[in-house]
């Protein structure tokens, strides 16, 4: 037989994978695992826009809509980054598809030709990496370091452009690190894309979730220039508890979103139309939903900081944003449990997972090998249990 394509061939099975199938296994065997890997919250959508989807079957809204989506749904994007971010963008720019991480994939074939070079900062979301070379483009790992909070320096940014790049990921605040930009770095950067004609994937889908007051700074509000180079890239998974609606969208300059329009009719033809009225009631409808779970995230973020940096061998950053913390465990390199001498945090999940009895993400394929990732989407009694079982744990 003829050999399959190169490029999906060359696609790689989520990193995350390992220790999430150990997890399920050992639950379906019986066994009493806690689980700190969910991407989602653990939230139900809230009523009002489950209502607005019930409305739109019963209306019969559920033929092929526009591929970029509904006008309603492109006017109440618009509104709620008018309101949130101060952005001023029109319904035409906005272009609607199956969820963020489906607007990150358009965003990326529309822009990569095969062998344009593509920023990627690390510690970064493993979908950025595959979704690269999914458009023929090369990912270019730039690490941010723990003692720089996990962001990407303009020093940095400027030593990896090359004449072949094409492109960067800046997702703020950030999965797997949490950590949030000020907008005095995002200047510094942006600065530097205006100035090489870079255009930004400015993934801002955890934009809702962010904590202690601070203020949050959309890449595209820092001026024309920038906001002509930038996809910004938004949805409802994340904030509103929707994840499974697969609604996301992007805002961008006229010609890349007709672009990402054209591409979408022939691909997906459009997102499903009773998922863009339930989005539609989401960004529109009352917003006090999302304070309630932004405040419930807070209270769980501070006690899983807390008690992560009252634990000896371990530690990590206060997280700024997202549902995420980011856990070193560099002291634990080289020491053993049961069977198991840690090399990395793939070892440290595995022996944590089997001996434990908690599943945290390996950072090992974030670009972060010595870092464990707790998300704390799930309840103050797991996050309770979770970090006793690492207490336990590393005392043995
Ligand atoms: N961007 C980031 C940074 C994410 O963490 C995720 C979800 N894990 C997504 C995008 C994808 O969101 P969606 O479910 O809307 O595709």
């Amino acid at each position: 037989m003829k050999e399959l394509s190169h490029i999906a061939q060359a696609v790689q099975a989520s990193t995350t994978l390992a220790i999430d199938s150990m997890f399920k296994q050992m639950k379906a065997e019986g066994s009493d695992v806690i689980g700190f890997g969910a991407g989602e919250p653990d939230f139900n959508t809230p009523d009002n826009i489950k209502e607005a989807a019930v409305k739109a079957i019963e209306e019969n809204k559920t033929r092929y809509t526009p591929a970029a989506g509904i006008m309603e749904l492109r006017k109440a994007a618009c509104q709620r980054l008018r309101e949130d971010c101060g952005l001023d963008y029109t319904p035409t720019q906005i272009v609607a598809a199956s969820g963020a991480k489906h607007s990150v994939y358009i965003a990326l074939q529309v822009l990569v030709d095969s062998g344009d070079e593509v920023i990627l900062p690390a510690p970064f979301w493993v979908s950025y990496y595959e979704l690269i070379k999914m458009a023929g483009g090369v990912p270019v790992i730039v690490t941010a370091t723990e003692a720089e909070d996990f962001k990407l320096t303009p020093e940095k940014l400027a030593a990896a452009i090359t004449p072949k790049t094409k492109a960067m990921i800046l997702n703020n605040p950030s999965n797997p690190t949490g950590m949030m930009y000020t907008k005095a770095e995002l200047e510094a950067i942006a600065d530097i894309c205006v100035k090489n004609e870079i255009y930004v994937i400015a993934d801002e889908i955890y934009y809702g979730l962010v904590y202690d007051n601070r203020e949050f700074t959309s890449f595209a509000s820092l001026g024309s220039a920038v906001k002509d180079l930038t996809i910004l890239v938004n949805g409802v998974s994340k904030s509103y508890a929707m994840t499974g609606w697969r609604i996301g969208y992007t805002a961008s300059n006229d010609q890349i979103a007709k672009v990402m329009s054209n591409y979408l009719s022939h691909s997906t033809s459009a997102p499903s139309s009773v998922s863009q009225w339930a989005a539609v009631e989401a960004l529109s409808g009352p917003q006090d939903g999302i304070l309630a779970m932004r405040d419930e995230f807070e209270a769980r973020r501070n006690y899983i900081v807390e008690r992560i940096n009252q634990i000896e061998g371990v530690s990590c950053l206060n997280p700024e944003g997202a549902f995420y913390v980011m856990m070193n465990i560099e002291k634990l390199i080289g020491r053993t449990f049961g069977e198991i001498t840690i090399k990395d945090s793939d070892d440290f999940a595995k022996a944590f997972l089997e001996q434990g009895l908690v599943a945290v993400v390996p950072c090992s394929g974030f670009g972060a090998p010595n870092f464990v990732r707790w998300s704390y989407a799930t309840s103050m009694d797991n996050i309770k249990a979770g970090l006793d079982r690492l207490e336990k744990f590393l005392a043995q």
